[in-house]
């Protein structure tokens, strides 16, 4: 409530706004965090919390009347629709060069994501967090986060034999018969569920077209894993639909720190203000960096440093559909849970994941979803005539993406004798160079923090998020992000600081 006071607050109910909630709780701290999405543990009027990607409703889109799928033509046909403006869970956040897709609401991104939980190759670690100790990572804090999270790959026998995974067995194929590795990678997603719900045993999610605006049953999101727990040290409160606006030192130390609380139209209902004697920045990396950017040129925090804003990368995203042959069909049914992926990082510079397209019926379409090692950076600046925070990502910068990502595809097309389909992202238009689901730093490790997210300036102050990441993970982040908030808050606890 108004005027309360915490002896830590967190912005953000994400990956690493979850770890630091729990493991401080479990340390004996009183935690606040505080979420600017909604609770998402009502059902609407159709029993469910959560609508589908083939029918999407006021529940898909933060505070947007039309809705703005990834995939978002087919046959070259537009299918966005109008929808009316609520805080639903998927914000898509258009910058001038880019469209950032994140989650919002209680469990962050992992509400909205495909689940897919991959460690990075451990040779690959150093080009991550070159300022991290491996080892550590490797030995301790990897294995304690993928055991957090639930992770694990799907049955092998199952895979090969289900209708659900066709699209994925004709990606494996491809890949193969053009020399490059397919590997399966795990994925948060309750696997023995997924069975359930192919013998009709249970309630169906990933196998009813439940993807990126929510899953109603399967997947273990935070809201399974990290979240219950914190709230079960019964040191927790979490307050929804609550968006902070400011952080700055209090007269009598610590943090004083505004927040507006929402209704479910985005309208301010109410303006708090709270003091936390240690307050962790957890929004994202977009949240995270728009905050302390804003914060550092308008006053509030002025001795933040220099590298507050800057190193932020899209993890390499680049999408692309291919028209497979007749013979090739990818399967009217098709979870929407991926596992697995061609991994031709080491030799063209990307991790592309097999992802599914249900619509329901046959596209005769392979979409995939690569990672790349694109080098371009951009940062967040204030604007001051705007009074908003730019983004100074472009555009053309996915051009490297793409030629990463044709390593693979070009050569695939030309084994299997197909095409490139120009129909899913616009007319005519082969690549999506406009997105990221995977955006990285703002507020880079051991730059605008010290070697564990202590923020230069200010003591009390963390970040704990995807904005300590310096742009790239070289496959799906979250598993990073949790594991080096647990690396952080273990050394932050023992520490302080
Ligand atoms: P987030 O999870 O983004 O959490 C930040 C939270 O802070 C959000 O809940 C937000 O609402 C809240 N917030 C922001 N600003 C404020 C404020 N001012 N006040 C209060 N609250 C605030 N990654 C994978 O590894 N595997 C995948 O399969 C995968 N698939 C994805 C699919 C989609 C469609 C998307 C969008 C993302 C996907 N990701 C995937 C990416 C992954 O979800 C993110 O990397 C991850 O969620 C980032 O974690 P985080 O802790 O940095 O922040």
């Amino acid at each position: 409530g108004n005027g309360a006071h915490a002896q830590a607050l967190v912005i953000g109910t994400g990956y690493g706004g979850s770890v630091a909630a729990l493991r401080l709780a479990q340390a004996g701290v009183s935690v606040e965090m505080v979420e600017m999405g909604m609770a998402w543990d009502t059902p609407g009027s159709d029993g469910k919390i959560f609508c589908t990607l083939t029918n999407p409703d006021n529940r898909s889109y933060w505070l947007r009347t039309k809705t703005k799928a990834p995939v978002n033509f087919f046959l070259g046909f537009p299918i966005d629709k109008a929808i009316s403006k609520y805080t639903g869970v998927l914000d898509a956040e258009e910058f001038s060069g880019i469209t950032v897709y994140q989650g919002r609401g209680i469990g962050g991104g992992s509400l909205v994501n495909g689940g897919m939980a991959v460690t990075p190759k451990r040779e690959n670690f150093a080009g991550i967090l070159p300022s991290i100790n491996a080892d550590e990572m490797y030995n301790v804090y990897y294995p304690r986060a993928n055991a957090a999270l639930g992770a694990a790959v799907i049955d092998p026998n199952w895979f090969n034999n289900t209708a659900w995974y066709q699209f994925a067995r004709v990606g494996r194929k491809q890949a193969g018969r053009s020399g490059f590795p397919f590997v399966f990678v795990p994925d948060v997603y309750d696997w023995n569920y997924m069975q359930q719900e192919d013998a009709g045993t249970v309630p169906k999610s990933a196998l009813a077209q439940e993807l990126m605006y929510g899953n109603n049953y399967g997947k273990k999101s935070l809201q399974k894993t990290y979240i219950p727990a914190a709230l079960a040290t019964g040191k927790v409160n979490i307050s929804p639909l609550h968006k902070v606006t400011s952080v700055s030192p209090a007269p009598g130390g610590g943090y004083t720190v505004l927040m507006d609380q929402l209704d479910t139209s985005g309208n301010v209902v109410t303006s708090k203000q709270v003091t936390a004697d240690k307050v962790f920045f957890a929004a994202g990396s977009v949240g995270t960096s728009k905050l302390l950017v804003r914060l550092r040129d308008t006053g509030q925090l002025p001795n933040l440093n220099g590298q507050v804003g800057q190193g932020w990368g899209d993890n390499g995203n680049i999408m692309v559909g291919r028209a497979n042959q007749i013979w090739d069909p990818t399967g009217s049914k098709q979870a929407t849970i991926p596992c697995g992926g061609i991994d031709n990082w080491t030799a063209g510079g990307a991790f592309a994941e097999v992802a599914p397209l249900p619509t329901g019926i046959e596209t005769w379409a392979s979409l995939y979803l690569s990672i790349t090692n694109n080098q371009h950076r951009a940062q967040f600046t204030w604007n001051n005539t705007t009074q908003q925070v730019d983004l100074s990502w472009q555009q053309a910068w996915k051009q490297d993406g793409i030629t990463m990502a044709k390593s693979i595809f070009d050569r695939i097309n030309s084994t299997e004798g197909t095409i490139y389909r120009t129909d899913l992202f616009g007319v005519y238009k082969t690549w999506n160079d406009t997105l990221t689901y995977h955006p990285l730093g703002g507020a880079v490790i051991n730059r605008a923090t010290d070697n564990y997210g202590r923020l230069a300036g200010y003591q009390g102050l963390y970040v704990i998020d995807g904005a300590l990441i310096p742009g790239n993970t070289t496959v799906n982040p979250f598993v990073t992000i949790t594991a080096l908030a647990e690396r952080n808050i273990e050394n932050i606890i023992a520490n302080g600081g």
